[in-house]
């Protein structure tokens, strides 16, 4: 009797694996393609991402099934939230199919795991209702402004911003709610345009969040003069919608709601004031490479390798636990004092943000 009343009511069983750092492994992000139908100059510069790029050979790419199975591990090991990315996650063949499977995992006290994504949203219209009928709990779209002049200057195609804003509110009639709406802020390109976006999604019950342009990957030329910083961000748009600070203090996204009812927005200022200690994200690449960092120049493990060459559940079990264990990641608060060398990162693209 009280096994059971422990195993429904008390804290998640097992208990939560610990880095060297103290932090517990909870959230796995997968990315499920290296390929997009953007190139944000932010995350895949055409320069370099242009027709002479290569990209992942479809052997490469973890399939789903090798996918599920690892994801299976992570929940035993007391992952409880799954995130897919890229890329464009939309591009992956059958993404909903994926999503289906990963949705029936439950912990070990039955409760399902929450599957969610994050998309730029230009294929959004097709697959909103595939997506949340395969049991995708919550979406993520990213959206740098409104005028497409502006987001031609972003992502440097020539997509109008109609196909996303159709995309989110395709989402919207499919059922998801609580949707998030991620604006990458760089000086001089879209500052201009916080406050058009922010009356924009005021009183629509999704969730603008701004963030901070980071120096992911080697390609993107970043400088910190271009960073709109977390603190001017709120200042532009609070002289405007006065806001006031709401949700924990240790959340990823700083959380402020518009003092007047009409919603909420977040700030992720994963520049200038770091969230390292509260960072409890495992990232597991396109070709089945285990990261502890966004930031990390090499993969901890090689997953794909070892699905492949026939080790078991136990075995991947071991591996992801002692990686996890030995994570003193903490990039974004010693940024400022490493050498050139000590910079050499991983693309975004390829390892999922
Ligand atoms: N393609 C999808 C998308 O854009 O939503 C998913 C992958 S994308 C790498 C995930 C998120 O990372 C997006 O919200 C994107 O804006 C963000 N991102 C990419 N490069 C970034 C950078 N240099 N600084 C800040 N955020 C970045
Ligand atoms: Fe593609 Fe997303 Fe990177 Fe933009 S941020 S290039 S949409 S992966
Ligand atoms: Fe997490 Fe690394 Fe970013 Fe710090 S720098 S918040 S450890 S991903």
């Amino acid at each position: 009797m009280s096994m059971s009343i422990n195993n429904t009511f008390n804290a998640p069983y097992p208990p939560p694996l610990m880095d060297a750092m103290g932090r517990p492994m909870r959230d796995l992000r997968i990315s499920v393609t290296d390929r997009c139908n953007l190139r944000c100059t932010y995350c895949m510069p055409r320069e370099i991402f242009d027709k002479n790029h290569v990209f992942l050979p479809r052997s490469d790419l973890l399939s789903f099934e090798e996918i599920v199975r690892v994801a299976r591990v992570f929940v035993d090991l007391g992952i409880r939230k799954i995130r897919l990315t890229g890329g464009e996650p939309l591009l992956r063949r059958g993404v909903e199919n994926l999503v289906r499977e990963l949705a029936k995992l439950t912990d070990r006290n039955g409760i399902p795991v929450e599957v969610t994504l994050t998309t730029n949203g230009v294929l959004l219209a097709q697959k909103a209702f595939a997506l949340k009928d395969a049991g995708l709990a919550r979406l993520t779209v990213s959206l740098d402004g409104l005028s497409d002049a502006v987001f031609k200057r972003m992502s440097d195609v020539d997509v109008p911003v109609a196909t996303v804003l159709n995309g989110i509110s395709s989402a919207e009639r499919a059922g998801f709610s609580s949707i998030k709406v991620n604006m990458v802020v760089k000086r001089h390109v879209n500052d201009h345009e916080l406050l058009p976006m922010a009356r924009h999604f005021r009183s629509s019950g999704i969730t603008l969040r701004f963030i901070e342009y980071m120096d992911v990957g080697n390609t993107n030329g970043w400088r910190m003069e271009e960073v709109v910083t977390a603190s001017e961000i709120l200042e532009t748009i609070g002289s405007q919608f006065p806001l006031q600070r709401t949700g924990a203090k240790d959340e990823v996204a700083q959380r402020w709601r518009y003092l007047d009812g009409k919603g909420e927005i977040g700030v992720i200022a994963s520049v200038t004031q770091a969230f390292c200690s509260g960072c409890t994200r495992m990232r597991l690449s396109t070709d089945g490479k285990l990261y502890t960092c966004l930031f990390a120049e090499d993969a901890k493990a090689d997953l794909k390798a070892m699905l492949r060459n026939g080790k078991t559940e136990e075995d991947l079990m071991k591996t992801i636990s002692g990686c996890w264990k030995n994570r003193d990641d903490r990039y974004s608060q010693i940024r400022h004092q490493l050498t050139e060398s000590q910079l050499k990162k991983i693309e975004m693209s390829y390892i999922g943000g």
